[in-house]
């Protein structure tokens, strides 16, 4: 089972993970009243199917606030084809609003539990927002896998471990902290077999955000 990306994200802050602030609407006419809920000039409309590659079908846009009443009438419409739905495709139900962010650098980071040793991984890369599959067959070297032992919580060492990739700053390397507990207790609580974050973001303003995030049982 998965769930969608608003589910997974609100599971992620509720553990303490820093997240984008956004809404999930059900229907178009659900956005005017929740829209002064968000405060940044721009935003992103975000089809919720269960696939990944949603951006390169259409399904996420970057609007400003005078043109998001269309583009949400058209994104209930639409039926994406992405790399994971089939040519059949699949038809958007549910729309998530997310304040837009300005992205200096996107990051992938996962966890999963490794069943052959017993272990749950933590994979890292900076080279996120796209294909992690790619990344692995092109260039190897620019992705890290940490194996943790399974026990009650990370050790400070375990996570500097999972982030020294990302060359983060003092800020950031706490609220990336407060991220991996979360993923790692998300994982063990919730009996989760993936937690992806794809992109984790550097904002232009220098804020650690997860902007994707997917949670697989
Ligand atoms: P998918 O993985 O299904 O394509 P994502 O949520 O990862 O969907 O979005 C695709 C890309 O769109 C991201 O890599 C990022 O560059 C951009 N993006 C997504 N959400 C935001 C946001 N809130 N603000 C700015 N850019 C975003
Ligand atoms: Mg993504």
């Amino acid at each position: 089972m998965n769930i969608h990306e608003y589910q997974a994200k609100e599971i992620l802050k509720d553990f303490g993970a820093p997240v984008s602030n956004g809404f999930v609407i059900f229907n178009p006419q659900e956005l005017v009243k929740n829209l002064n809920k968000l405060k940044s000039e721009k935003l992103v409309v975000k089809a919720q199917i269960h696939a990944g590659g949603r951006g390169k079908a259409g399904g996420v846009k970057l609007v400003g606030r005078p043109e998001i009443f269309s583009e949400v009438k058209k994104m209930f419409g639409k039926v994406l084809v992405t790399h994971q739905t089939g040519p059949q495709g699949k038809k958007v139900k549910k729309v998530y609003i997310q304040e837009a962010y300005d992205i200096e650098k996107e990051f992938y980071l996962s966890c999963l539990v490794d069943r052959e040793s017993s272990k749950i991984a933590f994979i890292s890369s900076t080279e996120g927002g796209v294909d992690i599959e790619s990344v692995a067959k092109n260039n190897p070297e620019k992705i890290l896998t940490t194996k943790i032992d399974l026990k009650e919580s990370l050790t400070h060492e375990d996570i500097q471990k999972i982030i020294k990739i990302f060359s983060l700053d003092i800020n950031q390397k706490k609220d990336a902290e407060n991220l991996v507990n979360a993923m790692f207790n998300t994982l063990i609580s919730k009996d989760a077999s993936l937690i992806e974050i794809n992109p984790l973001v550097i904002t232009k303003q220098k804020k650690l955000i997860c902007l994707d995030a997917k949670m697989n049982f």
